[in-house]
């Protein structure tokens, strides 16, 4: 239970937004969320969640009926309270670089509101911004629309590291908390607000510059996607050397303490909102400092060819494309969310249509995000309806529901029985023994 009911604001309610939002609310948090986008306000009004998530449905239906929280549509409207969290996208410009504006906006408006209502309070950036925003763009603009310095109000930077579809459980069980404030009493007010969120479960605590914090969420995405790039790398050499599978090879390596089994999933690359976005970010702002990371070029451009290995893969089997029937299982750029943001299946789909191919779609909830981003798609209502009269399916989002999925489905509901298996969710002896073509990433192939 809470000892002390800190209000919170919450700015910005996507993804990230809304998860933190709930969950404060759970904890016995009064909270209110902010949200510009008039469609998502009403929504949250009515208690329905305007993202797929695990858990948040239930957890926002709670919070609506405990009357803890209240969704408005500007900061003004905010009220009073002791923590303003800010959470709204930084997304990529076309060169690369990071978009602040909308961090920007939002520290006018909070600005506004410290002026207006004079206690101390802290701000605590959460949206993911480059290293040095905080000091060089989020304090001057407070300041300066406050009309009052950091020490009448207290401002931290605090990185999220939740990951979507689990994003519930990461905000409950972080590994570690870091708090990049000012000054003291802003970093001390921010960790006396998480000891109380997490009682006798508070995870580890860092308490560093805001710069320091900054680089922390970059540094740690720019090395989880490399080891994807890397492990997808190893794949691209297996699946040329009949004899090699890459599943084994990542397995007997990240026994491995020094490297560990996380991230080495091989597969058609990483989507998503942040792993492009902040990679391409953190060398924008690299070059900026005449600073080159060639670590993280080499990540984006193996990033880039990974999703190429599924058109390769069934160009090796069906040769030319024009004409055949492809089916893709998946669509959102991981399981457990709807978010097609940067999604792979954003760079296949496309791919299949220039080459003449036919395509079919299904993936569990991301249809109506889906169809907003893909043209000439027809979308199926179920994974068996997606393969019945197809040439090939091809696995491209590692849903449960696809893993559970029998060879002998594909036998019975296709045209020619092809899988090529994108992320490695099936056993390729199960699948030839059952008399299907079977290829898969990182797979040397010697026969069917
Ligand atoms: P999002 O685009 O889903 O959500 C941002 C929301 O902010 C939108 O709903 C938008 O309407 C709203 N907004 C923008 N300006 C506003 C304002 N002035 N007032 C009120 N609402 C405003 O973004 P997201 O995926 O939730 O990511 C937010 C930030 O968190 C990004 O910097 C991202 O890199 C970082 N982050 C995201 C995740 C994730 O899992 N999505 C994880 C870690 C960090």
């Amino acid at each position: 239970m809470v000892k002390e009911r800190k209000s919170v604001a919450v700015i910005g309610l996507g993804y990230l937004g809304l998860t933190t939002a709930v969950c404060f609310t759970d904890r016995g948090f009064p909270v209110t969320g902010v949200e510009a986008d008039a469609r998502k306000l009403a929504s949250l009004n009515k208690g329905v969640s305007t993202i797929h998530e695990p858990l948040i449905p239930e957890l926002l239906a709670k919070a609506v009926k405990s009357k803890e929280i209240r969704f408005v549509g500007s900061v003004h409207q905010a009220g009073d309270p002791d923590f303003v969290f800010i959470t709204v996208g930084t997304p990529s410009k076309a060169d690369g670089s990071i978009d602040l504006s909308y961090v920007g906006r939002a520290a006018r408006e909070v600005g506004a509101l410290l002026r207006r209502n004079r206690k101390y309070r802290v701000v605590v950036v959460k949206s993911s911004t480059v290293p040095g925003t905080t000091m060089s763009l989020v304090k001057p603009v407070l300041e300066s629309e406050s009309r009052c310095n950091v020490g009448m109000f207290g401002l931290c930077y605090s990185p999220e590291f939740i990951r979507e579809g689990k994003a519930v459980a990461d905000t409950f069980q972080p590994d570690k908390l870091v708090l990049g404030g000012v000054d003291k009493r802003s970093t001390e007010t921010v960790l006396s607000l998480y000891k109380n969120f997490y009682g006798h479960d508070l995870p580890r605590v860092i308490e560093t510059t805001p710069s320091n914090a900054e680089m922390i969420k970059y540094a740690s995405n720019s090395f989880l996607a490399m080891k994807v790039s890397y492990v997808n790398q190893v794949a691209k050499l297996c699946a040329a050397i009949p004899g090699c599978d890459v599943t084994v090879v990542a397995d007997a390596i990240g026994l491995d303490k020094r490297i560990g089994r996380r991230f080495l999933d091989a597969g058609l690359g990483f989507g998503g909102s942040c792993f492009s976005k902040d990679l391409r970010a953190l060398r924008s702002v690299a070059r900026e400092r005449g600073v080159s990371l060639p670590l993280v070029d080499a990540t984006l451009r193996v990033n880039d060819d990974a999703a190429m290995a599924a058109i390769d893969g069934i160009e090796s089997v069906l040769g030319k494309l024009g004409g055949r029937r492809v089916a893709i299982l998946g669509l959102a750029f991981k399981p457990g969310t709807d978010d097609m943001r940067d999604a792979v299946s954003l760079r296949i789909i496309p791919e299949l249509k220039r080459s003449g191919a036919h395509v079919t779609a299904y993936d569990p909830v991301s249809e109506e995000n889906a169809k907003e981003l893909l043209r000439g798609v027809k979308f199926a209502n179920s994974a068996s309806e997606c393969i019945t009269g197809a040439d090939c399916a091809i696995i491209v989002t590692e849903w449960d529901e696809f893993r559970r999925l029998e060879p002998a489905l594909f036998k019975k509901r296709m045209r020619y029985p092809f899988v090529f298996d994108g992320r490695r969710v099936y056993d390729p002896s199960k699948f030839r023994k059952a008399g299907i073509r079977f290829r898969a990433v990182g797979l040397g192939t010697t026969s069917r």
